[in-house]
């Protein structure tokens, strides 16, 4: 039997059979800010400074710091899944009457 590899959900992990129809996706999360925190004058605390020595201290930490920035997945995903990917990324439905 040669054919397509066989691909599995990547949310619930299920397998996906050839005559299934699956949802192929690109999701990036980019960390963006449009105002930077302005260091209150006199608080003696740099949050930025306490950031970084925090990011000396425990280098294995960097990789979830850098997930912040720049997070990345793809793949392919069951019909199931696709409906509660598009739900949560949907935005909230008002419960508001016809206009
Ligand atoms: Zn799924």
């Amino acid at each position: 039997m040669s054919g397509p590899p066989p691909k599995t959900c990547i949310t619930c992990g299920r397998g996906i059979a050839p005559s299934e129809v699956y949802y192929r996706f690109t999701l990036v999360l980019e960390g963006e800010q449009d105002v930077l925190d302005t260091p209150r004058a006199g608080s003696g605390t740099d949050e930025l400074t306490a950031l970084l020595k925090q990011l000396e201290a425990s280098p294995e930490s960097s990789q979830a710091m850098e997930e912040q920035v720049h997070w990345e997945r793809a793949g392919v995903v069951c019909a199931a899944c696709r409906t509660v990917v598009m739900r949560t990324l949907a935005p909230p439905t008002e419960p508001a009457g016809p206009h």
